[in-house]
């Protein structure tokens, strides 16, 4: 999927403009984990082309200088975008800001899209023409507020995509990422782990992207892509030390993973923004180890294992479904584990059930605890069919969908869970009206 970011400083209208370009999908991703996020980066679409949208403005910080807040946020869309929305506002006229980044994306060689926000009425819109002396072409005059001139400016963005970004790695190559906090250890994971493989430098000529992936093989010959969360094994890149950018590059990382390692340390324990990152793998629907690092720092008595796991349980209700393992990345313990454990969450993730057996499985259930009534009536489940793989997810065709309450679609999920596992995957159960 392409990546748009939209670049431009305080106040001209950049989460106004997002969340237009955005529309309602950010709330139907919201919160299934009870996490609150940060609007930086979420899926948008315009004429059939899907990309990501970022704000770089969500990621720099508030309390820095103009300048230097305006050219992080022009560093993070060259490295991070396909396509960069310039955007300004014509109230305020061409500033200094503006005149000083416009240059460095200039320079980029990326595709610049100059908007010039807040022409809210014909007046304003002739006034547009001194962003010209920009010098990044074209300024499109649109208005947040009121929604206008944006059609224009996302023409122009789709008009730069790249003819095709597709991967390259083939349906059974098995792309996991790592992601945690700075310092949980993932770097150090990760040469820990792909230390011991034959690393296969692939001859691809590289966007950015395909360079900071690493693929393996393990010495059984399965082939394991590793994709780079933050700069992991090439460290000093731009602004990768603040909670927000990394939360970034992790929330992008996930979404090219089938499997994602979220990574826990021990010796600090579990902290919100860990949540929340990992709230977003699992919104996204992809399979989950909980990985438990720096396991070596922990005295050990009977019972720590056991009790640590009950904290992370108690702490991550949604990902209940999730693998843990404790390892240490110094001593290497458990370690061999985690191949396997990946290989294992990536099958269960693509596993495919017949609908014969299924239904079975939905009477089964059915005749243990009778169908929750509403009202007088009552939810009936006609036919259950899997729809989809990677997450697995079924329709239930219902008499009514808005009779099947969470609990009793719980209570069908830990049904299919007893029945055929599915460790380590979310999985989604769709009710829908049969007609
Ligand atoms: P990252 O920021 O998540 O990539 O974390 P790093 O891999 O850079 O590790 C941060 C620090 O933790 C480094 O000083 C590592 O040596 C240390 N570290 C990583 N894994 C372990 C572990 O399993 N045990 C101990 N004791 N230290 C570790």
């Amino acid at each position: 999927k392409p990546t748009v970011a939209i670049v431009g400083r305080p106040n001209v209208g950049k989460s106004t403009i997002f969340n237009r370009i955005v529309g309602e999908r950010i709330s139907i991703v919201e919160d299934s984990s009870g996490v609150t996020r940060d609007r930086i980066y979420a899926d948008a679409e315009w004429l059939g082309r899907e990309f990501s949208l970022i704000d770089t403005g969500g990621i720099t910080m508030e309390d820095e200088p103009l300048n230097i807040q305006i050219r992080n946020q022009a560093q993070i869309a060259i490295e991070e975008a396909d396509v960069i929305i310039m955007l300004t506002s014509v109230r305020e006229g061409v500033t200094n800001a503006d005149e000083q980044v416009a240059p460095i994306l200039f320079k980029s060689g990326k595709p610049i899209i100059l908007a010039v926000n807040k022409a809210d009425n014909p007046e304003l819109r002739t006034e547009i023409y001194e962003f010209y002396s920009l010098g990044l072409g074209t300024p499109y005059p649109i208005s947040g507020s009121h929604g206008l001139g944006l059609g224009d400016v996302l023409d122009a963005v789709i008009k730069e995509f790249p003819e095709d970004i597709e991967e390259e790695y083939d349906e059974s190559t098995i792309k996991f990422s790592l992601i945690g906090r700075p310092n949980v250890g993932k770097s150090s994971l990760v040469n820990a782990i792909i230390g011991e493989e034959r690393v296969i430098v692939s001859d691809i000529a590289g966007t950015t992207r395909e360079a900071v992936d690493t693929r393996f093989e393990t010495k059984d010959g399965r082939d394991f892509v590793m994709i780079d969360t933050a700069g992991m094994r090439k460290k000093g890149k731009v602004y990768e030390d603040t909670e927000k950018y990394s939360v970034l590059r992790a929330m992008r990382a996930i979404e090219r993973s089938d499997v994602v390692l979220c990574v826990i340390n021990a010796e600090e324990g579990i902290r919100e923004q860990d949540k929340r990152v990992f709230g977003y793998a699992h919104e996204a629907g992809k399979g989950i180890i909980l990985v438990v690092n720096k396991w070596d720092t922990i005295e050990k008595e009977t019972n720590t294992m056991k009790e640590f796991e009950l904290d992370v349980r108690d702490e991550f209700q949604y990902l209940a479904y999730a693998p843990i393992v404790f390892v240490s990345a110094m001593t290497k313990k458990r370690l061999h584990l985690l191949p396997d454990k990946i290989e294992e969450v990536f099958m269960n993730r693509n596993l495919r059930i017949q609908s014969s057996i299924l239904n079975d499985v939905v009477m089964d259930a059915v005749a243990t605890n009778p169908t929750p009534t509403d009202k007088g009536r009552r939810l009936k489940i006609y036919y259950t069919t899997q729809v989809a793989v990677s997450p697995p997810t079924f329709v239930i065709f219902v008499n009514d969908p808005e009779l099947l309450h969470f609990s009793y679609a719980r209570y069908l999920e830990n049904k299919f869970r007893d029945t055929f596992r599915f460790e380590g995957t979310p999985i989604r159960i769709i009710p829908r009206r049969r007609k």
